[in-house]
């Protein structure tokens, strides 16, 4: 069962395309046929396409960035034509997965993509003014190459759509909230895919654990997950909320903003472009949003960078501990995503401070942990785990399951 999973950003367009049984799920992620990507970053009226097979064919090439669809539909063309061919014909692919940033509260599960469901999408676009565009243009890109082939929506926001009502609810007139204006949280597909795991690593059922799951990219979220079901997360109405990352500040008191605008004159699109794209481990440090040249920077003495990594790990310690009381005990404490599963120094020192749960970091392990392993000392009375995140893997799954329904 040929399955394509697609997942747009706002400057990028990732795809794989997985081949699976059609009689049962093999237990962990296989690796897919075929990987591609449209990059329109790289240069001004330019994209760059990268494809990459199994079977060790690749391809690069610069097409012309606009209309984007064009770009997508000759990546899409590289699956059945060429080198890099994994299929003979479009109608072998039997579904299609997107990711979409945003369900708002009406969708808490996959979905097939109707008439309606794209409606919905297109309205979400209001709190998604980048990604819900980027995913429309995904699905009518596919419908465009690929005719009606069945497609799901599979949310960002869904996994958190299980949150209680008084971690959802901003404390701001109540108007706000009935006109949408709450915590939805993201990265829910990595979320969910890594309460999974742990579960499947640790030999326990999901209904039995309480976990802490720390997704630390370039966007970085936490989320509390009892029994299974998410219960706290650090993303609000956007994914500006919570923790320090790359290039978003994270929280900060508003009041800043209102500052900004009285004082200097910013305006709404100044404040956005400083939030989320001028601030966090780049803003502060002057360095970079990149976490390992961070740790280069701090290791020829550059002051900026340590006080960035010292805020960013503050600020992390600060909300893994706004986790606790959501779940009354914990578990396992997970790592996932690029820094999350890569920066081993930084995991022992988010665990600083935590020490009084029984939670130990076992040294060795956690250096020389490769993805999906336990990395707490034996005696430990909490898991710590790094997990390699699969969103194009959870995405399938959901396909698979849908097509099966
Ligand atoms: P995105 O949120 O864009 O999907 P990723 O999950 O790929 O991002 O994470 C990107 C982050 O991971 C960057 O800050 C990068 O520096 C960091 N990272 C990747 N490899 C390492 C490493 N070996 N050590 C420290 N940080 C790393």
């Amino acid at each position: 069962m040929k399955i394509l999973v697609m997942n747009a950003g706002s400057s990028s367009q990732k795809s794989c395309l997985y081949d699976l049984p059609a009689d049962a799920l093999p237990a962990a992620a296989p690796a897919p046929l075929w990987r591609g990507s449209v990059d329109w970053t790289a240069q001004a009226d330019a994209a760059e396409i990268a494809v990459s097979t199994r079977h060790g064919a690749s391809l690069q090439e610069s097409v012309p960035g606009e209309p984007r669809s064009d770009a997508v539909e000759r990546l899409l063309k590289t699956l059945w034509m060429g080198e890099t061919a994994v299929i003979a014909k479009p109608a072998e692919i039997e579904i299609v997965g997107h990711r979409v940033v945003h369900g708002g509260t009406e969708y808490r599960d996959s979905v097939r993509v109707t008439e309606d469901v794209k409606g919905a999408i297109a309205r979400l676009s209001m709190f998604a003014p980048i990604h819900n565009p980027a995913n429309l243009q995904g699905i009518e890109a596919i419908e465009q190459a690929l005719g009606n082939v069945p497609q799901v929506a599979v949310f960002d926001t869904a996994f958190h759509a299980t949150l209680p009502q008084a971690a959802t609810v901003y404390p701001i007139p109540y108007e706000w909230y009935e006109k949408g204006v709450q915590r939805y949280g993201f990265h829910g597909i990595s979320h969910r895919y890594c309460a999974q795991r742990a579960a499947q690593l640790l030999g326990r059922a999901p209904q039995s654990l309480r976990l802490i799951i720390c997704h630390l990219g370039n966007g970085a979220s936490l989320s509390a997950v009892k029994g299974g079901e998410c219960v706290n997360t650090t993303m609000g109405f956007t994914p500006l909320e919570g923790l320090m990352m790359g290039t978003r500040s994270g929280s900060i008191d508003p009041s800043i903003l209102i500052h900004l605008m009285r004082q200097h004159g910013q305006s709404a699109d100044d404040l956005d472009r400083l939030l989320n794209k001028e601030s966090g481990m780049a803003g502060l440090s002057g360095v970079s949003a990149d976490m390992r040249q961070i740790d280069r920077a701090i290791a020829q003495g550059n002051d900026r960078a340590q006080l960035a990594l010292e805020v960013y790990l503050y600020r992390l310690r600060f909300h893994i501990g706004a986790m606790l009381p959501s779940l009354g005990g914990l578990d396992a404490l997970v790592f996932t995503a690029g820094i999350g599963e890569n920066a081993p120094a930084l995991r022992a020192s988010a665990c600083q401070g935590f020490e009084f749960l029984g939670l130990a970091v076992d040294a060795v392990k956690n250096v020389r942990s490769p993805h999906d392993i336990d990395i707490a000392t034996s005696d430990s009375a909490v898991r710590i785990l790094a997990i390699h995140t699969q969103e194009d893997w959870a995405i399938a799954q959901d396909c698979w399951h849908l097509a099966h329904s």
